[in-house]
């Protein structure tokens, strides 16, 4: 990795974005969230946040920093996640971050790590300014496929307002419709294959 200021947030998404953080669920032998987390901890304890790291899937862990020196009991949490899709459908080298025009490129620049490196910055800088409640960074894994990062996250920490820094183009979201993954298995005979009602079974 390049010798990045990591207190700017451009050149912290450059460094976040030259850790290859592809979901291992979506692709099987990819490295998941297990190096990106650990730099993320180590960003966060070192500008003097408690650290947890949620790894209740092995090799699939999630980063909470907490504040410390809250005087009211307020709490705010920012959440991004570290996960990326694959890489083998990026034109180039997508662990390489590429400043052009005004805009970084690399896989998982926009979604989410843009977002994300803006929320470690924000953090930092809203205690360093002496925010008066606590700030919650949820760095989660697993988002581009089932969420589990986040699930377990909110098994652990609470807060009274939630942001997300998915992409949106800058619009304010301020609701989500939620997903759902299934299988749908079509079990049929060779004379039934004309018919839709001959299907028969339906798995989660
Ligand atoms: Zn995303």
């Amino acid at each position: 990795m390049s010798n990045y200021n990591l207190d700017d947030p451009v050149e912290l998404l450059c460094a976040l974005t030259e850790i290859n953080s592809v979901n291992s669920t979506l692709v099987p032998g990819a490295p998941g969230e297990s190096e990106i987390a650990t730099f993320i901890g180590k960003w966060f304890t070192d500008r003097g946040f408690e650290v947890t790291r949620l790894e209740g899937t092995p090799g699939r862990p999630s980063i909470v920093a907490c504040s410390k020196g809250a005087t009211s009991s307020k709490k705010i949490m920012l959440n991004g996640h570290i996960d990326t899709v694959t890489v083998a459908s990026y034109e180039g080298d997508g662990c390489k971050a590429v400043r052009k025009d005004g805009n970084v490129y690399g896989r998982g620049t926009f979604d989410m790590k843009g977002g994300l490196a803006g929320q470690m910055i924000a953090a930092h800088r809203a205690v360093q300014r002496g925010i008066t409640g606590q700030v919650i960074v949820a760095a989660v894994s697993d988002e581009e496929h089932g969420n589990i990062g986040t699930e377990e996250v909110l098994k652990h920490f609470t807060a009274d307002v939630g942001v997300v820094a998915e992409p949106t183009m800058l619009g304010l979201t301020v609701a989500h419709k939620g997903f759902v993954w299934f299988d749908l298995v079509r079990v049929t005979t060779s004379e039934s294959m004309q018919s839709p009602k001959q299907v028969t079974h339906l798995s989660h």
